[in-house]
């Protein structure tokens, strides 16, 4: 904060007040903050019906202030910014918080300013300590395990949604949550990379893209399989060899120091010299952690130079339109001397269903 100018942080339920007091309830329409000043206490403003659940929040702050809903929160907030002597100052918020909050929030400032607190509060969250390691690791585990269950749900005549179900399954199963809406997307279907599985039927001859992950004690997994329904085409089982080059090539490079747009250039360069750069519509991968993307993205023009436990996906794809797409994807975590893959190792081939 004091790098960054900032006089105080607010941040609205979500990862970030998660991460920052442990409290985990989903925001609404009501101001629920935590405030953060650079050199006082750090205290909630809660509404009424939230005050109990504030009061027991896990890093144990105890200044809670109430609002109820006939008096509003404007009042109080602005008796607060004039006693955490913020009207005037430069106040950070998180990148989450919703205009129904920021807007009147500048107005309260007067002639203060709100920023992004983004940037402090991401730069928090991306060097993962040892507890947030050991969750993501067992988000990861379990998402291994239901790709399996997805693979075993893939053969001809089930639907789409049929894969995701028993992938979704799977991970509830066993105790975890969803990371993101799960990608089953079956032949020309998978050349859409963020395609929302349907009532597509699987066909002998389909390349099928698995996109899955369990969220495990607020952590995320996120990984891509690609699955073929019978001996897949020459094409596939080609392209799948370019993309996981350029998995490789990648994730050779990950070490402490080594800048973000690196890893991305080397997935990039094997795919380009292959002639499908123009077939590679995304950046490489995105930081992972309590959010399913976070810092640090590992994209073209991203200087940013990795640390140890910064955490992110390796997802290079080819995607050929009408036809088949292929991504391969595993979370990597930095070290302090290199690397550490947490999935389950990427099949040299095509994994055949049945
Ligand atoms: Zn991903
Ligand atoms: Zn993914």
């Amino acid at each position: 904060m004091i790098d960054a100018g900032l006089d105080a942080v607010i941040v609205t339920p979500g990862a970030n007040m998660r991460y920052l007091t442990g409290f985990s309830e989903a925001g609404y329409e009501r101001l629920f903050c935590l405030i953060a000043p650079l050199d006082r206490e750090p205290l909630f403003v809660a509404p009424s019906v939230n005050v109990d659940q504030a009061r027991r929040n896990p890093a144990g702050i105890a200044d809670v202030r109430e609002w109820n809903d006939a008096a509003g929160w404007h009042g109080l907030v602005e008796a607060l910014a004039g006693e955490l002597e913020l009207t005037g100052g430069q106040v950070g918020v998180d990148d989450d918080m919703a205009a129904r909050f920021v807007l009147p929030l500048q107005n309260i400032l007067a002639d203060g300013f709100l920023r992004s607190a983004g940037t402090v509060l991401s730069d928090l969250r991306s060097r993962k300590d040892r507890a947030e390691l050991d969750a993501l690791q067992r988000a990861a585990s379990l998402t291994d395990r239901a790709y399996l269950a997805g693979r075993a749900a893939c053969r001809a005549g089930a639907s789409e949604r049929d894969v995701a179900a028993a992938i979704e399954a799977a991970i509830v199963r066993e105790g975890g949550a969803l990371s993101f809406e799960t990608i089953v997307a079956a032949g020309e279907n998978s050349a859409l990379p963020h395609h929302s599985p349907g009532g597509r039927k699987l066909a002998e001859g389909d390349v099928v893209t698995l996109d899955l992950g369990a969220r495990v004690d607020g952590y995320c997994g996120d990984i891509t399989r690609i699955v073929a329904i019978g001996q897949p085409g020459e094409d596939a089982a080609r392209v799948y060899e370019i993309v996981l080059r350029a998995h490789r090539a990648a994730l050779s490079l990950v070490r402490p120091g080594v800048a973000a747009e690196a890893v991305d250039a080397a997935a990039r360069k094997v795919i380009e010299e292959a002639g499908y750069g123009d077939r590679f519509i995304h950046r490489t991968g995105h930081g992972i952690g309590l959010d399913d993307h976070e810092q640090p993205n590992i994209v073209a023009g991203n200087e940013h130079l990795l640390r140890p436990g910064e955490c992110f996906s390796i997802e290079p794809g080819i995607y050929l339109p009408g036809r088949f797409g292929i991504r391969l994807e595993n979370i990597v975590a930095v070290t302090e001397s290199g690397v550490r893959v947490v999935n389950a190792p990427i099949p040299e081939r095509i994994d055949v269903a049945g």
